[in-house]
């Protein structure tokens, strides 16, 4: 993935994609404490345009400022960074990846002279599990990895090191011919996927979990404002995995994986096992929304120009 071609934002100034390197000693990469976010851009009949993009650089600094980390940037810079890197790199839609890290300036635990280094990299990415699964559904599996406890790690903060715990519970549910996982919480409740917020629909309500373990997701908020303006009562609420094996509809909602149906939980299907009505509707107002089609929601984009 370094080797192409390309502009990544860097510290302030934009830099080939090849030559936007590290050194080894970079502090992050011992000890896993940084902070990012995944932002994604659309085409639209304007040009490209970025999904929620001061939600995004907000929630960036309030992940920093968790960890107790100083970015040397004002968020008009951020957001003027992400823009750049969509228009610089030519793209029609993108994913964007700003993250802050520390660098190289010292080492150990206790190194007080780090510097937060930031960049921004953007690049073309279709749907995060594939188109076919938009219609058809994921099949997702009960991870046996618990999700983050409150006070292990920071689970309000989009923190590197937090994602050792995604990538175990996703290695995991694929080696067992699974899509996705469905992770718990430390006393079994769902909390969410490994890079997803979890949704359910029974009976015309819609449930989702409080946010108190799992992500205060940017498409989440997006759809729970969206089905509330349809008519549909949200209910945020603790979720056990039997109730999902006997819902209507389940989905996943995220930057990068959109809004995904889940048609099977643990081998059960889920309702018809396919995407289910509610689903779909919310579907179909997420991509009107992001591309522009939607005249009410034009607020949340960014022309990149
Ligand atoms: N949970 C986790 C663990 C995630 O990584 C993500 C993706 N950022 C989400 C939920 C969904 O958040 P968002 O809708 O803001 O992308």
């Amino acid at each position: 993935f370094a080797d192409r071609d390309g502009l990544i934002w860097f510290d302030g100034t934009m830099v080939p994609w090849r030559d936007a390197r590290v050194h080894v000693l970079t502090h992050t990469l011992h000890y896993g404490l940084g902070v990012f976010e995944g932002v994604r851009a659309y085409q639209t009949s304007e040009g490209p345009a970025i999904f929620r993009l001061q939600a995004h650089t907000d929630r960036l600094f309030n992940s920093a400022k968790i960890l107790n980390m100083k970015i040397p940037f004002s968020k008009d810079e951020v957001n003027a960074a992400q823009i750049a890197s969509v228009r610089d790199n030519h793209l029609n839609s993108a994913y964007l990846r700003p993250m802050a890290f520390f660098g190289a300036e010292g080492m150990g635990l206790r190194a007080d002279n780090l510097k937060t280094h930031l960049i921004v990299a953007a690049w073309e990415w279709g749907a995060y599990m594939g188109e076919e699964n938009l219609k058809r559904g994921i099949k997702v599996r009960t991870s046996s990895y618990t999700r983050h406890h409150v006070n292990i790690t920071m689970t309000k903060a989009k923190a590197n090191g937090n994602y050792i715990n995604s990538m175990l519970a996703l290695q995991e549910a694929i080696s067992g011919g699974a899509d996705e996982a469905l992770l718990l919480d430390s006393e079994g409740y769902v909390s969410e996927g490994s890079g997803e917020n979890f949704f359910m629909v029974k009976n015309g309500t819609i449930y989702t979990p409080e946010v108190t373990n799992c992500l205060d997701g940017i498409t989440r908020a997006t759809v729970i404002q969206v089905a509330e303006e349809m008519g549909y009562p949200v209910v945020a609420k603790r979720i056990t995995r039997d109730e999902v094996y006997v819902a209507d509809e389940a989905f996943f909602t995220g930057t990068a994986a959109e809004v995904t149906p889940i048609r099977e939980l643990d081998g059960r299907e889920i309702g018809e096992g396919s995407r289910g009505p509610v689903t779909e509707r919310l579907q179909t107002a997420y991509f009107d929304i992001v591309h522009g089609r939607d005249a009410d929601r034009l607020d949340w984009l960014t022309v990149c120009k």
